[in-house]
């Protein structure tokens, strides 16, 4: 997890994130509670409401992102199955090889790591596709590609669109934007714990699901069941909820929807463009194509001749600042810096620039 503040869930005066830390600290409830049950059907509802959707099956799962990477092309691929992934950066990449394994004829488009995705060079990939992927928001590279561009040019094709880092961060409208099928995490702008995995499916994409998957866990029929109130009240058991991650999840998706979208969307692209401006005027080099950088991953150049991984440690160490390294082949030469959900803001940014200002001397 990319974000600034080391302490990201310990307890103290300056814990950022009292909503998701007070439903870890409740008291247990049953995962068959009542209780629990009008908690999870309002997290729904509320998910519901931060991926821009009415899809009836929208639902934490109790996985993380890459899992529920892993449930959205098992459900959909079959043998053979032609899949379009638009590849800018890792999470891209790890879509193509999960796609491969469930034995998807994958046909790659791949851009140059920092840019964005070309929607018309991946329509025009392949005439029918069963599915198209791509991810919002390249966290390996501080990328946002147009989503809606793509929804406009997908033909018959189901769109898969992995949101983990956009959603809770920047502007995300599943249904306008044609997104069948969009899976997210906890730990990155909703600022939960990681382990749940928010995923919404269209009724379009639901009726042209698998029919077997080769995953029982994963298998999205099955889980029907689990969903619960939001298809119709039957309630049938599938797994053990984590009843204590999803009380967490509730917290802060009630904080996000108080604040109210626009304004958390603000927030994250104000305090992105303050960090750049800064970083900039200490004399580094932003990575990401201009146009495209998302505010909530600002990526930057090490300069010539610093040590990246002691420049982390010293943050860490001295200022209890966790910057990421980079990814594949910029690890040693890109910084990743987080500012994710209540992280986003005027002082983080100010305590992140002040800080890499003193240790690089500038
Ligand atoms: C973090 C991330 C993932 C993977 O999520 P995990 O919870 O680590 O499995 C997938 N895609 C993107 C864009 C991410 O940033």
């Amino acid at each position: 997890m990319t974000m600034t503040t080391r302490h990201l869930l310990g307890p103290g005066p300056t814990n950022p994130y009292p909503e998701a830390t007070a439903g870890l600290a409740a008291p247990l409830l049953g995962h068959l509670d009542p209780e629990f049950i009008r908690l999870m059907d309002e997290a729904c509802a509320m998910l519901r409401d931060v991926w821009q959707t009415g899809n009836p099956r929208t639902l934490p799962l109790s996985a993380t992102g890459s899992a529920w990477m892993e449930a959205a092309f098992v459900n959909t691929v079959d043998e053979g199955d032609v899949v379009v992934v638009a590849v800018n950066g890792l999470f891209g990449e790890r879509m193509c090889e999960v796609a491969r394994r469930y034995g998807a004829e994958v046909v790659r488009v791949d851009h140059e790591w920092g840019q964005p995705v070309d929607p018309e060079r991946v329509a025009a990939a392949h005439p029918a596709p069963k599915v198209i992927a791509a991810v919002h928001a390249e966290t390996s590279t501080g990328v946002r590609s147009d989503i809606a561009a793509l929804g406009e040019l997908k033909g018959d094709a189901l769109l898969l669109v992995d949101a983990v880092t956009s959603i809770g961060g920047t502007e995300l409208r599943a249904d306008a934007w044609g997104v069948d099928i969009g899976y997210a995490g906890s730990q990155k702008c909703l600022g939960v714990p990681p382990g749940l995995a928010p995923f919404t499916i269209t009724e379009r994409a639901f009726a042209r699901r698998v029919e077997t998957p080769r995953s029982w866990y994963l298998d999205l029929g099955l889980l029907g069941g689990y969903v619960g109130g939001t298809a119709g009240g039957r309630r049938t058991y599938h797994h053990t909820a984590p009843t204590a991650m999803v009380l967490s999840l509730h917290g802060a998706l009630r904080r996000i929807l108080d604040e109210g979208l626009p304004a958390v969307w603000e927030r994250h692209a104000r305090a992105g463009e303050r960090l750049q401006e800064g970083l900039q005027e200490l004399g580094l080099e932003l990575f990401a194509a201009p146009g495209h950088r998302l505010p909530q991953l600002t990526t930057v150049r090490v300069p010539e001749g610093v040590d990246s991984a002691a420049v982390r440690a010293e943050l860490l160490e001295r200022y209890d600042i966790e910057i990421g390294a980079g990814v594949g082949p910029h690890a040693d030469t890109v910084w990743r810096i987080g500012l994710m959900g209540p992280n986003a803001g005027d002082d983080t940014v100010a305590m992140v620039l002040g800080a890499l200002k003193d240790v690089l001397g500038r």
